[in-house]
């Protein structure tokens, strides 16, 4: 048995995790064989799940607290982009003996800082030790009312289609991190990181949308292959201004020392920014609530008649990219 994580099992969880369920009845402060959610009559409980790994979705020695932020807030953005308030969440983690000493009580802070943030609470999971890689999932629970979750398939032809926020910056800040791009200014580089290791999940914007967005879906894979995927689900098309992709001022740097990160910037992902489809006749109002939270919208394009997504620069050429997103295999 290696020397980390210290102690037993059941005196890790008691320690770590226990704190981080208090606010929820039905986790027994994670004392019994699993959790119990009340849900009332009028709710649907919305479900999703990620998996991250070290090397792959986060650098091996980030620190524990950014890794549990990462981990949590990529399961929030998917609650997001289906209109639901966040509820509860499951937790599994494989340890493995090369993490630093105080790596388990960052990571519990980076939890708790979320967990108060976002109004969500640790129901249970499960905790192993890993011979390979460190190597997390969560499950997270949200509630939406019965039969208004927001899917892909509702984009119409003649949609308008937003984004929130910035585009690019994760993309661009893992390469950063890797000790790439070593023209670009210390400030645009911290921000770029920062931006890959915290996403910001648009949670409050996401349940304002209930009712209101006929489609929206999260940034993970890249702007051009999610978009794709509403594409794909709603049988449409799209059409996307290359002019109009919102870029922080660090990126729009990156971008001018080498214009071919505007590849990365529309396919990289890991934004986790919301890609949201209205008809025009709702624009004004949806321009409104995200004001009302402090989100920043930019329309992007149209959906059209069609099965693809065309990007086009302000000459109206249409531009073409090797891959649309992110590939697992
Ligand atoms: P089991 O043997 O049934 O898998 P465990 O002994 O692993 O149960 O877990 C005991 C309790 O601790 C359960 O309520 C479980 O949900 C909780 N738990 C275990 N690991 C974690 C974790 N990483 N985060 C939150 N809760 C956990
Ligand atoms: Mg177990």
């Amino acid at each position: 048995m290696s020397e980390y994580p210290p102690g037993s099992e059941f005196e890790l969880i008691r320690r770590h995790f226990a704190p981080l369920s208090v606010s929820e009845e039905g986790a027994y402060q994670l004392d019994d064989d699993a959790a119990s959610l009340s849900i009332s009559a009028d709710k649907e409980l919305i479900v999703t799940k990620d998996l991250m790994i070290a090397g792959v979705h986060f650098i091996s020695d980030d620190s524990g607290r950014t890794i549990a932020q990462k981990l949590l807030r990529t399961n929030l953005s998917d609650l997001a982009a289906m209109g639901a308030a966040p509820r509860a969440y499951a937790l599994g983690v494989a340890l493995t003996s090369n993490l630093r000493t105080n790596w388990l009580s960052e990571f519990a802070d980076g939890l708790a800082n979320d967990q108060s943030e976002y109004g969500i609470t640790l129901i249970g999971g499960d905790t192993i030790f890993s011979s390979g890689p460190l190597f997390l999932s969560l499950t997270a629970f949200g509630e939406v009312p019965k039969g208004c979750a927001i899917r892909r398939s509702g984009a119409q032809i003649g949609d308008l289609v937003y984004v929130t926020g910035t585009v690019g910056d994760s993309a661009i800040g893992l390469m950063a991190a890797m000790g790439e791009l070593t023209k670009l200014p210390d400030w645009a580089k911290k921000y770029l990181i920062g931006r890959y290791q915290i996403p910001e999940p648009r949670v409050k914007l996401g349940k304002l949308l209930v009712g209101l967005a006929s489609a929206t879906t999260d940034v993970s894979d890249g702007l051009i292959a999610d978009l794709g995927h509403i594409c794909s689900s709603s049988n449409v098309g799209a059409h996307i201004d290359l002019k109009d992709i919102p870029l922080s001022s660090a990126a729009r740097n990156a971008c001018a020392l080498d214009s071919k990160l505007i590849a990365k910037v529309l396919t990289g992902g890991d934004d986790y920014e919301l890609l949201i489809c209205v008809p025009p006749s709702v624009s004004t109002k949806l321009l409104n609530k995200a004001e009302s939270v402090d989100v920043k919208l930019s329309k992007i394009g149209k959906i059209v008649d069609g099965s693809d997504v065309s990007v086009f620069s302000e000459d109206k050429t249409q531009l073409k990219f090797e891959q649309q997103g992110y590939q697992h295999f």
